[in-house]
């Protein structure tokens, strides 16, 4: 049987279900994805610019080299009006903004812009006082294994790739045949060693711009998927989640719904009870007192008779069924009297060993042994009652084995008497090695008039019950069929 607060909760897994739980953890999810794919995305698009910057500074270097070349006169002209063409046209067509060369101080001794020629590249940046040589090594970061350098930089208000090298020794020692007259001297003065080509970023631009298009759909559909993915999971999630609620919330209606039939069966025990008390208490006290002189007169004629005379054993039946009429008086009225009880602080000795003695005779001719374990207990209690709910369950016992003696079964029988003590309660234990009970009679033996015996009245263990009811006690029955039953009588400690 569940407690209430169990079933409060379970109530709760099933109202908490109602709400929609797997927002959380689908934002949660979705958001650390996004970073995942951004990160990627912005990764991607890094690396696909250094490529592309270096594809470009490519085109820059080789546009170096073929100036130099053509500086240093390894490649024949015609004339030095075709050279100085040629130089033109290399820094300014496919892209090229210039093609030069500055000295220290970044002043241009040579440029494909003639007119440039003696002016300085006005590349700046936050730092002067570095010189123009940090200002280089700064601006552009991207190097290679031969000195080169590149990056983005602003000249005059214009975003160029710029692409430098040093200009090289051999070529400073080559024969230059100079392109102006006015650099001849500066060649000579000198110490010439920069070389720049600058080209429009413009395609660059539009490639990187294409590639970070690409990437950004890319990572947008991966996202989708991804998301779809885990709204999946989360509903799955949310299903089986219902599943297990549901389960809990049957097995809580369940279970109470047995709590509400087991107290119907409490209730109409109880009504049957109020009846059969108001119907005993008149009725046993009238069938007493003639009981008893029926008795008196069958025991006088069965002692007036010979002993094998059908009179006497008509006699002797005569007292045994006004016995047996009696016990059923004396239970019937244990069920209805009212459960007034004197309580008195006495060890339980005492009413144990009494029990014993009562049923020492029909246990003896059974060949049952009495064990009595845990003596000296001083229990508050109600000697008589409590006598007589032991005894009602000894009997039980006895009744039970001599049944299954009749069976031709053959053991070592024992009963025993204990006495414990349990949390706030003294325990009483009467243990038998008896038949055992059967699973499905097990559950009505406290039912008023249930039996299995022909003889039986089906009242004894109803009878005990009232007894410790009456004591504030409990009783509970464990049994298994062919090793024997176990009842526990509960006696709280303080009344
Ligand atoms: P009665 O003894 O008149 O049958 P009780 O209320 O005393 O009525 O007992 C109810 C039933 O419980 C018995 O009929 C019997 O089947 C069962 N019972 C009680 N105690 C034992 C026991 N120790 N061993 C086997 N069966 C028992
Ligand atoms: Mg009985």
């Amino acid at each position: 049987m569940t407690t209430s607060s169990e079933r409060k909760d379970a109530i709760y897994e099933v109202v908490k279900d109602i709400r929609p739980d797997f927002w959380m953890p689908f934002m949660i999810g979705s958001l650390l994805i996004l970073l995942v794919v951004a990160f990627i995305t912005d990764y991607n698009i890094r690396q696909s610019e250094k490529v592309l910057g270096e594809q470009m500074a490519d085109k820059g270097i080789r546009a170096i080299w073929l100036f130099e070349n053509v500086v240093m006169e390894k490649v024949q002209f015609k004339s030095s009006e075709a050279r100085n063409d040629y130089i033109r046209r290399l820094g300014t067509e496919d892209d090229f903004a210039f093609i030069a060369v500055t000295n220290n101080e970044g002043r241009f001794l040579v440029h494909s812009n003639m007119q440039k020629i003696g002016s300085y590249i006005n590349i700046r940046d936050n730092d002067e006082m570095t010189g123009f040589w940090g200002r280089v090594e700064r601006l552009l970061p991207n190097k290679d294994s031969q000195g080169s350098r590149w990056g983005f930089v602003n000249i005059n208000g214009e975003r160029l790739f710029l692409v430098h090298r040093v200009y090289g020794e051999s070529v400073r020692q080559g024969t230059i045949r100079f392109l102006h007259p006015e650099i001849t001297e500066f060649l000579n003065t000198q110490n010439v060693n920069h070389v720049f080509a600058a080209i429009y970023p413009k395609t660059l631009q539009e490639d990187i711009a294409k590639y970070r298009r690409k990437a950004f759909n890319l990572a947008l559909w991966i996202l989708g998927a991804a998301s779809v993915i885990l709204w999946m999971f989360s509903l799955i999630n949310k299903v089986v989640n219902t599943r297990k609620n549901m389960r809990v919330a049957e097995k809580t209606i369940k279970s109470m719904r047995e709590e509400v039939r087991q107290l119907e069966k409490e209730v109409s025990k109880k009504e049957k009870l109020a009846a059969i008390g108001d119907l005993a208490a008149g009725v046993a006290h009238e069938i007493r007192n003639p009981l008893s002189s029926i008795k008196g007169y069958a025991t006088y004629f069965a002692e007036h008779f010979p002993e094998n005379s059908r009179e006497h054993k008509a006699a002797t039946i005569m007292v045994q069924e006004v016995e047996r009429l009696n016990r059923v008086v004396g239970e019937l009225m244990g069920v209805s009297r009212p459960t007034d009880i004197k309580k008195i602080a006495i060890p339980i000795d005492g009413v144990l060993e009494s029990c014993a003695a009562i049923l020492q005779a029909d246990a003896g001719q059974l060949g049952i042994t009495f064990r009595i374990n845990g003596r000296g207990k001083v229990i508050s209690m109600d000697p008589d009652r409590i006598k007589q709910a032991v005894l009602n369950i000894c009997l039980n016992a006895i009744e039970a084995i001599r049944d299954e003696k009749a069976g031709g079964v053959q053991k070592d029988y024992v009963i025993e008497l204990k006495v414990t003590e349990r949390d706030r309660n003294y325990c009483l234990i009467i243990k038998d090695n008896g038949p055992g009970i059967d699973k499905d009679v097990l559950g009505r033996i406290f039912d008023p008039y249930f039996t299995t015996k022909a003889e039986g009245t089906g009242l004894g263990l109803i009878n005990v019950s009232k007894i410790l009811e009456a004591h504030g006690g409990s009783i509970e029955v464990e049994s298994e069929k062919g090793v024997g039953t176990v009842f526990k009588l509960y006696l709280p400690k303080r009344g």
